[in-house]
């Protein structure tokens, strides 16, 4: 499993020395705007504990940062009008993990998007 680096990017603005677009914070998660929004909204919800990937976050996290993590995600895209309602509404959350998942930041994060019909899954290339 791979070595967490202290000093990617997220670290950094785990520690304050990057500013960021924050939309909410708590015990165990920060989450924010993505630099480069790929949607309407597109926000980024990481875990403030030291993980590459959800591999390793899935593999070490306790109980109570993955229930934290989990709940942080669902109330982040309510809280955002992201939820499902009646035919409209909806969102996609997604990781990339490592190489084949085209992961560049190697600080655990789910992305959130939503504001418009994202359309099917996943790019063929
Ligand atoms: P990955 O490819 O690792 O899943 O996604 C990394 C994401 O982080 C990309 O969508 C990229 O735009 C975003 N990102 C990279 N650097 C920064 C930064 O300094 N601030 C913010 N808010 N987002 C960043």
């Amino acid at each position: 499993m791979a070595v967490y680096d202290t000093n990617n990017i997220f670290a950094r603005i785990l520690r304050g020395e990057i500013p960021c677009k924050k939309v909410h914070e708590d015990e165990h998660v920060l989450a924010f705007h993505d630099i480069h929004p790929q949607a309407p909204t597109h926000i980024l919800i990481i875990p403030k504990g030291a993980y590459v990937s959800f591999d390793d976050f899935s593999a070490k996290a306790t109980p109570e940062e993955i229930t934290a993590f989990t709940r942080a995600v669902g109330a982040i895209a309510r809280e955002n009008g992201l939820a499902p309602n009646g035919d409209g509404g909806g969102y996609r959350i997604l990781t990339n993990i490592g190489n084949n998942g085209g992961q560049e930041v190697p600080h655990f994060h789910v992305h959130l998007f939503g504001g418009r019909k994202l359309g099917r899954m996943i790019a063929k290339d």
